[in-house]
């Protein structure tokens, strides 16, 4: 998968519309297009980063950031007591999308399970 057919480079050059949730240089944050939560979006670098897999050490202050800004974007999107944070990866992780992203999932109430969907 070329960055010229991937799906969130796609959504990062505005050719496929998303519903934004944060935007800086290098990090894009929007909604699940397919929620699994009251609230689902996702973290992506800018950079086309294929997977969790495929992380650089050059990777490793725009991925940290993604980490630190979980906590604020879910409390503005209302997930005010907590939240999960997944990352597929690969065949085995299920991965649909081979642009790395961490989902955030959260909530009013506790969400089941460990798996956040099954497919
Ligand atoms: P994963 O299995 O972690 O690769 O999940 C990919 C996620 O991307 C799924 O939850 C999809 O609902 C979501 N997704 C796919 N296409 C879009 C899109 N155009 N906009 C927002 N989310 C999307
Ligand atoms: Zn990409």
């Amino acid at each position: 998968m070329s960055e010229q057919d991937c799906i969130f480079c796609k959504i990062v050059r505005g050719e496929i519309p998303s519903r934004k949730v944060y935007e800086d240089n290098e990090i894009l944050a929007f909604h699940d297009i397919n929620p699994a939560a009251p609230v689902h979006f996702m973290i992506i670098p800018k950079k086309h980063i294929a997977s969790l897999g495929d992380a650089r050490e050059e990777d490793r202050d725009v991925l940290g950031r993604m980490m630190v800004m979980t906590g604020r974007l879910a409390r503005q999107q209302g997930s005010t007591d907590g939240f999960r944070t997944v990352v597929n990866t690969g065949r085995v992780g299920r991965q649909d999308v081979y642009h790395l992203h961490v989902h955030v999932l959260g909530g009013d109430e506790p969400l089941p399970g460990m798996i956040h969907r099954s497919k």
